[in-house]
């Protein structure tokens, strides 16, 4: 069911039952109404006959009644009984004319005046007591006129009531319409809005309704959307790009060493030698693409390993020292713990040792294999990592760009790399809720500094 019948039909109800319970109070009030004037005209019919027969003045049924048809109004179908009371029992004077059961009449020498109905007869009772002479006087008749009055009551307070339901019913419809036609709106848009034309936006309007903040949140989404998209597709195209590079060497050599048939042992081990690197430089872009499309499911809820951070700079170290044989790491520790399991933090082993070997290998690569070095500093807010090289430096302002996939400083870009390693050991840090921080003078040297909070 769509919000706008929803709403219509919410709103009917509500006001069907709110009106319903006001109808019926006003008939209950008019039936009241028509009931104590009813009592009243009985009441004063008692009164009457009372009085004819405490003055003993016996008249018959017709002159009464002529008498009444004269001077008073005419009640249906009255009639009339009055009772003596002999220790405290009431008997009817003459005849049995009305069937009044001891109950009613008890009630009645107790309250001295009691009102009735018993099938749609209303009846009055009154209890008289004069000079030791106790009767009761009881009067009916049917309302006639009364009833015609209620019913006609009914008839208009439902006519009210079914036209008032369906004014609202059209109202409603047409206000909750209304109401809704920016959503609408909005809706064709966003429907309009695919992969292809994703820099359209929805249009904002300058009212401070939910509906106006729906549409600056949308475009919000928009946006973010865009940008993710165009990262994504700027990462395909880069990772198409490497990966065409040592292919096309690779199918270059290979045409090199087909052109000819009559190469030496030596050329045909120089052309494996270019494919094996060429596929290695594939392998090791192929390893970080593929970590760098895992690292969204990177969670700092998975990482359930307690890992020594000083141990860790010792691994990587001995596997950078198997890759360059003469490489020199100096490892410092600055200050540590008098506790060692405050150097522990929550994390994956296999992830944080490539961010460290990625840091190392950059600081011996970028710097010609020239010695690094490596410091842990403890302090009470965290721990602190720095990787220092002597290489070749980074300009200022591309500093902020190295952590972009495949972005490659100018100056380094006869070194082989693809330009994602830095790209993901912030995604992995992310994910470890560690910060990377970096410092680099040109011709001088980098130094990459990690933070490890404490837990
Ligand atoms: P890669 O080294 O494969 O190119 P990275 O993502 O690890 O990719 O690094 C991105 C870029 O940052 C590098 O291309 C290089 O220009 C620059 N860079 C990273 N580390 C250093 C460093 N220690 N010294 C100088 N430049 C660096």
């Amino acid at each position: 069911m769509k919000i706008r019948s929803r709403l219509t039909l919410q709103f009917t109800g509500i006001f069907s039952v709110i009106l319903l319970a006001l109808l019926f109070v006003i008939y209950f009030l008019t039936q009241q109404m028509v009931r104590q004037e009813f009592s009243e005209r009985l009441r004063s019919r008692a009164l009457l006959r009372a009085s004819l027969h405490l003055e003993n003045q016996e008249i018959d049924q017709e002159l009464f009644d002529s008498f009444v048809k004269k001077y008073l109004s005419v009640l249906k179908d009255e009639k009339y009984e009055i009772y003596i009371l002999k220790k405290n029992k009431a008997f009817p004077e003459k005849n049995k004319r009305l069937n009044i059961n001891n109950d009613i009449l008890r009630k009645i020498i107790k309250d001295k005046e009691y009102y009735f109905i018993i099938n749609n007869r209303e009846y009055i009772g009154l209890f008289y007591d004069n000079r030791g002479e106790s009767f009761l006087i009881v009067v009916t008749a049917v309302n006639d006129f009364g009833e015609k009055q209620l019913s006609n009551t009914v008839d208009i307070l439902i006519s009210i009531f079914i036209i008032l339901v369906i004014l609202v019913t059209i109202f409603g419809t047409l206000f909750s319409k209304r109401a809704l036609i920016p959503i609408a709106v909005l809706t064709s848009k966003a429907n309009s809005i695919s992969a292809s034309n994703l820099h359209e936006r929805l249009t904002e309007v300058e009212s401070q309704d939910e509906i106006a903040e729906l549409a600056i949140t949308i475009n919000k989404l928009l946006s973010r959307l865009e940008e993710s998209f165009d990262l994504q597709k700027a990462f395909v195209s880069n990772a198409s790009h490497e990966l065409r590079t040592p292919l096309t060497s690779i199918i270059g050599s290979l045409e090199v060493v087909l052109s000819r048939t009559d190469r030496t042992k030596q050329e045909y081990e120089d052309v494996l030698n270019s494919i094996l690197s060429g596929s290695r430089e594939m392998k090791d872009l192929l390893n970080e693409l593929l970590m760098f499309a895992q690292s969204s499911i990177y969670k700092e809820s998975n990482f359930k390993e307690e890992i020594r951070l000083d141990e860790m700079l010792f691994d990587a170290s001995e596997d950078l020292k198997l890759k360059y044989h003469n490489a020199e790491i100096q490892i410092e520790f600055i200050n540590l713990p008098d506790d060692a399991d405050l150097l522990n933090v929550k994390g994956n082993r296999q992830l944080l040792l490539v961010v460290f070997l990625n840091l190392m290998d950059n600081a011996l690569k970028y710097s010609n294999i020239k010695p690094i070095k490596c410091s842990l500093n403890f302090n009470l807010s965290g721990i602190e990592i720095k990787f220092v090289d002597q290489g070749i430096g980074i300009e200022k302002e591309e500093l902020s760009k190295i952590f972009q996939p495949f972005y490659r400083a100018e100056n380094g870009r006869e070194k082989q790399g693809q330009g994602i390693g830095l790209a993901l050991l912030d995604k992995i840090l992310q994910a470890h809720k560690a910060k990377i921080k970096v410092e680099s003078v040109i011709g001088i040297g980098s130094t990459f500094t990690l933070y490890f909070p404490i837990k």
